[in-house]
C-alpha cells in the first residue's frame, strides 16, 4: 500500500517537442509517418517519470492524445524480442481496445514487437495463437483478459508493464472485480500507469492498493478537458421537453451532435421527434448487434448521419472525434458522467460546445457538478415562439437567396410585378416560397358566394400588414428600380368585367373607393379649377371624355396611401422632371389614379414610374383601359 503523491504540472523544463525527448530513432520514425510533429501536453509531462519506471496516476481524458502517451514510452520499455508478455493494457470496451492496440502497433512498427487485441464476442483461438506466437503487448478488455488468464492461455508471469486505461469508465462498467482478479494475478514488480477522466476515491483505493507509491499527474488547472468546453444550459420545465430540444437546435444549430438521454426509452422517444421535424438522426442503444453498432458509428464518423442519440452505456467505446457539440438532454447525476459526456466535445484542442436542459429535478445535481469541478456554464434562455418564427423566417430567407439564382426574363419580372402587386400577391408568393421549400400549402376553405354581405364587408386585414400608415416623408418615392416595366400599350383588352383600372377590380377596391367618396366632400375650388369635379366620384361608366392629345395614365396608389392630386403629380415628376409641361388632371380614387399626360410621354412616364415605391408599395403605371 502507498500514498498517491501529487506531480506538479508539466515541469517548466519539460521538453516541447519530440526532438527533446531523445527516443529511440525507431520510434521517432513511427512517430513521424504517423504525422506527430509534436507531443501532446499529456504525451511530454509524463513521458520522463514513465521512462523511469514511475508509478502513475494521470488524469487525462479521452482525446488529450493518453494512447501515445503510454505508447511511447511502452514502445521503448518493452525489449524488442522478448520472450512472453511483457505488457498488458486493461480497456473498458472492446472499440477502445482495437483502437489502442492499432496505436500501438503503429508506434512500434519499427520495434520487433508485436501487440495483440483481446476482446470478447472474437473468438478466443485466434487470440491465443497470437498469445503463444509471442506477442509482448496485450491490449484488452477486462472479462476476457481475466478468462486467458484464467485458461493460463495468457500467461503473465513475464509481465513488467501495466496500463489501466479509462480506468473511471471501466469502474462504472461494472470491471471491478475482473480487474483485482487480474491484478492479482501479475507480478508485484512491475510499473503500473492508470489513466483516468476523473479520479474518484474508488481509484485512489486502487492506487494505494495496487500501485507503487504513484505520483498523481493532473494536466490541467481543475480538470482536463471540461475548460476547453463551452457549457451552457437550458432551464425547462420538464414537460414537453422533446420540443425543448427542437428549439434549441433550432438556435443553436449544430452541424452535428452527440445528444445523451438518461434512458433507453428517451433515447427512442428523442430520436423519433428529431427525425420527424426533419433532422437527420439515429439513435444507438446497447440492445443493437455490434455490426449495427459499428454502421451507425460508422455513419456519423462520416458525416452521413449528423445527430445521434445514445445513454452513457450505448456511448461507450464510441470513438468519434471532432464531435462539435454535446446535448444533456437529460442531467446526470453523477457529475464524472457530464465529464465523460462532454469530454467527446472539445478533442485535441479543438473547441466544443456541450449544451444541458436542466429541469427542476436535475437542478441539484447540475450544482454538485458546478462545485465539484467548478465549471460555470452558462445560462441561456428558451427562445420564445416568435424568436423561433424570426429565425426561421430569416435562414428559409437567406437559403432562398442562395438557392435562387440567375436572372430571370423581362417577362418574367412582369409577372412578378403583377403577382406582388395584386391583392392575391401575398397568399401566391407565400404558397409558392411554402411549396419550393418542399411543404404543400393547405386547401382553400370554400368560398361563400352566395352571400351578399360578403361584397359590401371590407376584408380583414391581413396579418401583419400595418394598421398605420407610414408619414408622408416616408412615402415619398424611393430608390428607383433598375428595370422598369415597359408600358404596357397596345395590349388587348382584358375580358374581365371592370376594365379601366389595369385588371379585374376586387371587390375592396370598389368599397374603398366608394367609401372614400362618400367620406371626402369633393374640394370645391379644385374642382372648379381642374374642372374633375365629377372624377371624384368614380361614376366609371360616366368617365369624362379626355382632352385631345391626352391619354390616361392607371396609377396603382391613392388615397388608401394617404396621396392627394399634388402627391400623385410629384410621384410623376420625381420620376421624369421634365414631364411638368406634360401632365393633365388627376383624380385620385381610394385605391389608385388616373394621371392624364400627354400621349406623346405616356409611354415613357409610365415605365419611369414604374417600380418606384410609395412606402412598401412598389407602383404599378399603365395605360387606363376603358
Ligand atoms: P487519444 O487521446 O489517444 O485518443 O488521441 C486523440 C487523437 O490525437 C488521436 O486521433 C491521435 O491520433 C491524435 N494524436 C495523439 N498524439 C498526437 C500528436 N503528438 N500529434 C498529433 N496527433 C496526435
Amino acid at each position: 500500500m502507498s500514498e498517491v503523491t501529487e506531480a506538479p504540472e508539466a515541469a517548466p523544463d519539460a521538453p516541447r517537442t519530440f526532438a527533446d525527448m531523445n527516443l529511440d530513432p525507431a520510434v521517432k520514425q513511427a512517430l513521424d509517418e504517423m504525422g506527430y510533429e509534436v507531443p501532446m501536453e499529456v504525451q511530454h509531462t509524463i513521458y520522463d517519470r514513465a521512462m523511469a519506471g514511475t508509478d502513475l496516476m494521470v488524469q487525462s481524458r479521452t482525446g488529450s492524445g493518453k494512447t501515445a502517451a503510454f505508447g511511447i514510452p511502452l514502445a521503448q520499455l518493452v525489449p524488442a524480442g522478448a520472450v512472453g508478455l511483457q505488457a498488458l493494457i486493461l480497456a473498458p470496451t472492446r472499440e477502445l481496445a482495437i483502437q489502442v492496440s492499432q496505436e500501438l502497433q503503429r508506434i512500434c512498427m519499427y520495434r520487433n514487437i508485436q501487440v495483440v487485441p483481446i476482446y470478447g464476442g472474437a473468438p478466443m483461438g485466434k487470440q491465443i495463437a497470437a498469445l503463444k506466437a509471442g506477442a509482448q503487448i496485450a491490449v484488452g478488455t477486462p472479462g476476457r483478459v481475466l478468462d486467458h488468464i484464467r485458461r493460463r492461455t495468457m500467461l503473465p508471469a513475464t509481465l513488467r508493464l501495466l496500463v489501466l486505461d479509462e480506468c473511471d469508465e471501466m469502474l462504472s462498467m461494472g470491471f471491478q472485480e475482473e480487474i483485482e482478479a487480474i491484478l492479482k494475478e501479475l507480478p508485484t514488480q512491475r510499473q503500473t500507469l492508470l489513466l483516468s477522466a476523473t479520479i474518484p476515491e474508488e481509484i485512489e483505493r486502487i492506487g494505494r492498493r495496487y500501485m507503487r507509491e504513484p505520483e498523481k499527474v493532473i494536466l490541467s488547472a481543475d480538470f482536463v478537458g471540461v475548460h476547453e468546453i463551452d457549457h451552457y444550459y437550458y432551464l425547462v420545465s420538464g414537460v414537453g421537453r422533446a420540443r425543448d430540444l427542437l428549439s434549441i437546435f433550432e438556435v443553436e444549430r449544430p452541424d452535428s451532435a452527440i445528444v445523451f438521454c438518461n434512458t433507453r426509452d428517451d433515447t427512442g422517444l428523442v430520436a423519433e421527434v428529431l427525425q420527424k421535424h426533419g433532422h437527420d438522426a439515429e439513435a444507438i442503444s446497447s440492445d443493437l448487434t455490434q455490426p449495427d453498432r459499428e454502421r451507425v458509428m460508422g455513419k456519423m464518423r462520416s458525416g452521413q448521419l449528423k445527430f445521434l442519440v445514445a445513454t452513457d452505456i450505448a456511448a461507450r467505446g464510441i470513438d468519434i472525434s471532432n464531435l462539435p457539440f454535446v446535448v444533456n438532454y437529460t442531467f446526470p447525476e453523477s457529475p464524472e458522467v457530464y465529464i465523460h459526456r462532454t469530454g467527446r466535445t472539445g478533442r485535441a484542442g479543438k473547441s466544443g460546445v456541450a449544451v444541458s436542459l436542466i429541469g427542476p429535478r436535475e437542478i441539484g445535481s447540475f450544482y454538485y457538478l458546478k462545485l465539484l469541478y467548478k465549471i460555470k456554464p452558462v445560462e441561456r434562455e428558451l427562445p420564445t415562439e416568435a424568436e423561433l418564427k424570426a429565425r426561421r423566417e430569416g435562414a428559409r430567407f437567406d437559403e432562398l437567396r442562395q438557392r435562387v439564382t440567375g436572372e430571370p426574363t423581362e417577362e418574367w419580372v412582369a409577372l412578378a410585378r403583377r403577382v406582388w402587386q395584386s391583392v392575391e400577391g401575398e397568399r401566391l408568393m407565400a404558397a409558392l416560397i411554402q411549396q419550393f421549400f418542399g411543404e404543400k400549402p393547405a386547401e382553400p376553405a370554400p368560398r361563400e358566394r352566395s352571400r351578399p354581405e360578403a361584397h359590401r364587408a371590407p376584408r380583414p386585414r391581413r396579418e401583419g400588414r400595418p394598421e398605420r400608415r407610414e408619414p408622408r416623408e416616408a412615402r415619398e418615392p424611393r430608390e428607383r428600380r433598375e428595370r422598369p416595366a415597359e408600358p404596357r400599350e397596345g395590349r388587348e383588352p382584358r375580358p374581365q368585367a371592370d376594365a379601366d383600372a389595369g385588371g379585374p377590380r376586387e371587390f375592396w377596391e370598389t368599397w374603398i373607393d366608394e367609401k372614400a367618396v362618400r367620406s371626402d366632400p369633393p374640394d370645391k375650388d379644385k374642382d372648379r379649377e381642374r374642372g374633375a369635379a365629377r372624377e371624384e366620384r368614380p361614376r366609371r361608366a360616366e368617365e369624362p371624355r379626355e382632352e385631345a392629345g391626352f391619354v390616361r395614365l392607371y396609377v396603382n396608389v391613392g388615397k388608401r396611401e394617404g396621396l392627394d392630386a399634388e402627391d400623385v403629380k410629384k410621384l410623376a415628376l420625381d420620376a421624369a422632371p421634365d414631364a411638368a409641361d406634360a401632365l393633365g388632371r388627376v383624380v385620385v380614387l381610394g385605391s389608385h389614379s388616373y394621371l392624364s399626360v400627354k400621349e406623346e410621354v405616356a409611354a415613357a412616364l409610365a415605365a419611369a414610374m414604374t417600380g418606384r415605391k410609395v412606402g412598401e408599395r412598389e407602383i404599378l403605371v399603365e395605360k387606363a383601359r376603358r
